[in-house]
């Protein structure tokens, strides 16, 4: 990621801007977490909230004109939140606090003439700078209300603290003030003190506040609201530290005043909640409710929809600065490697974003920029990428015109997934397609999602080119393809071929008249893949509504249907994210599921749920197939490679003339435990069979003296075996397995 894409995801990302309240805030006074304190009954903090922005904050607190209402979210629901009444009840009732520490002098001497509130701000703020600041007027405080007794004194006490000299006494002349300007290094007039006869200083520019003058600063004119005076006193200060530096006037001063902000806030399920705090006399429950009240503004859409996003912290604005620093680390860190493979790539964050930031583009694309700089960790994907490969591999793959013809019309892509869990149902719905049809071909074969989600642009190119060759080879027929992720990755890799959903082919031709009539109720889950194809959602629907199927839709479904827990890779890379996810997922709804996607169908199943393919209802034979069991990962090769296997003799009439490879006459069995740490660890029943056939051959195993299980290992490739089993005649029954990359140096496998 270069430094600008950065810059530019930094700024798509709204959830750091300021919220409403505090940038209509002259002052930018924080009013957000100032109610959260206040919500707390933290009251000494939250004064020190006010006291941390406000100059003579005793003073100011006690008579804001509160311009933020105005801007406040809370305004169509229930009211703006009256800050005003909550700062000067927080003024009154808080611990008193010692003025700001001022910063280290700078030697430049400033002059501020009038004893106003605006004199008496800009006085404040240029000592807090660490000017040395004399305030010169007639008298303190004119203009201000009165106060309860003492509250000004504090505040003029805490000026003198912050080293202010106050010379009372004099009257705003013109000799005066040349006088100042040419003793001091710049001097601030309050303009309500100035004379007319002096009008020839020159109007001041209104962002500067400067004039024809060098040196003198004066405020405009007719400023009576006293946050407003006080964000005067704040602006000269701003430019006579500017002026004194010798630095631009002008520049990076856009947010000082008042400004629009781009932070987003859904009200959408807001209750609406009028306010009860009276205008005096509040007590501390007042103050508390109100400010409860405050919607604490945030935008956080995409994560309150996404496990994943909510499983790392924080929101994409930070995740996507994790993921360009980490990008300057060799190897990356693990944990940053992690939270980039395990983004499920579905596209809801993007959907919920009012500035539609896709987290999917972030994460695939860094897992692009990892591979092709060999910086992957190869245990992320190699497992899904092995699979793929087994699938399009020679025990598994097929593509033939229907038995008895030379040419197809069509071409059933069921995907390898479908194939991998339910066989019997592809079968079944092949069947059904050619009887209808006519002449539709098969083709068994991986979409190429997993190159694609794994990052792995060459490998994603070359096999949707070979899928297109074996596709062209039979002559380029109109594919009807079942799975959701198949037909978006078809439609994005295949632009010239004709690709119908299966589902779709359905509402038109009407279902098997021997379909499952089921009970329901059911809970309909969207896959993340039909996340914008209305259509196939539409098409489900209305077969679901043909069937008779009692539905009801989930609250995140359709376009804002939240990912399965597979998507992305997630559950190869991040098993345990992965599986809350699909728990979370399951949880959402009391009914069983139905679906159209068989990882979400098994992702679900794989946690207790109960949960059906639309197959299930469709094709099944099997009784009470939403409590079919997920396969494990040996059973779902073994699937497909019976099927393919079946096809071909019973279908096609043929002997299939892949040759069994030795270690497969290896005759193993599992104990439970061995078999839930396989599926665990990703070791397959043909990585056990390699290892016990490696044995047979060389010898090499420990005994255990107590148990007499052997222990072996083998190294085929890259990653170790370590079986652990007893021999029962010619077979083994295995007791424990493990992985691992480590390689021991001299250790011959
Ligand atoms: S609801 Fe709270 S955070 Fe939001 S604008 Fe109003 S005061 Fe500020
Ligand atoms: S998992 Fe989906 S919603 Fe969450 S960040 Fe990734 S693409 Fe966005
Ligand atoms: S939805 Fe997420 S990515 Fe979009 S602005 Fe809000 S926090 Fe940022």
């Amino acid at each position: 990621m270069e430094q600008a894409d950065l810059r530019r995801l930094e700024s798509q990302c709204v959830q750091e801007e300021t919220p409403q309240c505090v940038a209509a805030c002259p002052l930018h006074v924080d009013a957000k977490q100032f109610c959260k304190l206040m919500a707390q009954r933290r009251i000494d903090k939250a004064w020190q909230v006010l006291a941390k922005t406000m100059p003579l904050p005793g003073v100011l607190a006690r008579m804001c004109g509160e311009p933020c209402k105005a801007a406040c979210v809370r305004q169509d629901v229930g009211g703006p939140i009256n800050m005003g009444t909550m700062e000067r009840y927080c003024a009154e009732n808080a611990k008193p606090i010692n003025p700001p520490k001022p910063l280290p002098a700078r030697n430049k001497s400033v002059g501020v003439v009038g004893g106003g509130f605006t004199g008496l701000c800009a006085a404040w703020e240029l000592a807090r700078r660490g000017f040395e600041t004399t305030l010169y007027c007639s008298q303190l405080g004119e203009g201000l209300p009165p106060f309860p007794e003492g509250v000004l004194d504090r505040e003029l006490t805490g000026l003198e603290t912050m080293g202010v000299k106050i010379e009372t006494g004099f009257d705003a002349s013109v000799s005066f003030i040349r006088t100042l300007i040419g003793d001091m290094d710049a001097v601030f007039v309050d303009s309500d003190v100035l004379p007319e006869s002096v009008r020839d200083f020159g109007a001041p520019d209104e962002l500067t506040l400067g004039t024809q003058e060098h040196g003198l600063f004066v405020s405009l004119q007719g400023e009576d609201s006293a946050i407003l005076q006080a964000a005067t006193g704040r602006r000269a200060a701003n430019s006579i530290e500017r002026f004194t530096q010798g630095v631009s006037m002008v520049t990076g001063r856009e947010l000082e005043g008042p400004y629009e902000t781009r932070l987003y806030t859904n009200l959408d399920n807001v209750q609406s909640l009028t306010s009860a705090l009276p205008e005096r006399d509040c007590s501390e429950l007042d103050v508390r409710d109100e400010a409860k009240r405050c919607l604490q503004c945030e935008c956080m859409e995409c994560v309150k929809s996404c496990e994943y996003l909510r499983h790392y912290k924080f929101y994409p604005k930070v995740y996507a600065r994790q993921i360009y620093n980490n990008e300057s680390i060799v190897m990356g860190t693990r944990q940053a490697n992690t939270m980039i493979n395990s983004c499920m790539l579905c596209g809801l964050c993007e959907t919920v974003c009012p500035e539609d930031f896709s987290m999917a583009d972030v994460c695939l694309e860094a897992r692009r920029t990892m591979v092709e700089g060999d910086k992957m960790p190869p245990s992320a994907h190699e497992f899904a990428l092995r699979d793929m490969a087994f699938a399009n591999g020679e025990k598994c793959s097929l593509a033939k015109h229907a038995p008895g013809t030379d040419t197809s019309d069509y071409l059933f892509f069921p995907g390898c997934q479908l194939t991998a869990s339910d066989p019997s149902g592809v079968e079944a719905a092949y069947a059904d397609l050619r009887n209808r049809l006519g002449n539709v071909g098969l083709m068994l074969h991986c979409c190429g999602a997993p190159a694609e989600w794994s990052g792995r642009v060459v490998l994603e190119r070359d096999s949707m080119n070979d899928l297109k060759q074996i596709w062209e080879s039979l002559g380029a027929p109109k594919i009807i393809a079942a799975c959701p992720t198949c037909l978006k990755s078809l439609r994005a890799g295949l632009p010239n071929a004709e690709i119908t959903s299966h589902w779709s082919l359905l509402r038109v031709l009407g279902i098997r008249e021997d379909s499952v009539s089921p009970k329901g109720p059911f809970a309909i889950n969207d896959p993340c893949a039909a996340r914008h194809d209305v259509v196939l959602r539409e098409d489900i629907r209305s077969i679901l509504d043909t069937l008779g199927a009692d539905t009801v839709e989930p609250e995140l479904s359709g376009e804002t249907t939240q990912c399965c827990g597979y998507g992305g890779l997630l559950s190869e890379a991040n098993p345990a994210l992965g599986m809350h996810v699909a728990a979370k997922r399951a949880e959402a709804r009391e009914e069983d599921y139905v679906t159209y996607c068989v990882m979400c169908r098994d992702m679900m199943a794989k946690t207790g749920k109960r949960a059906l393919h639309l197959y299930d209802l469709l094709y099944s034979e099997v009784n009470d197939p939403a409590a079919r069991p997920s396969p494990g990962y040996s059973e779902r090769r073994e699937n497909r490679v019976r099927l393919k296997e079946h096809l071909l003799r019973n279908l096609w009439r043929e002997e299939p003339n892949s040759v069994a490879e030795l270690f497969e006459s290896i005759d193993v069995s599992f104990t439970d435990e061995a078999l839930q740490r396989m599926e665990q660890r990703r070791i397959l029943k043909s990585d056990v069979q390699k290892t016990l056939l490696a044995v047979r051959e060389s010898g090499k195993r420990f005994v255990h003296a107590e148990t007499g299980h052997y222990l072996t290992s083998h190294r085929p490739v890259i990653v170790t075996y370590w079986v652990e089993y007893e021999e029962q005649g010619k077979s083994y029954l295995v007791h424990n397995v493990w992985s691992h990359r480590m390689h021991i140096k001299g250790v011959k496998s």
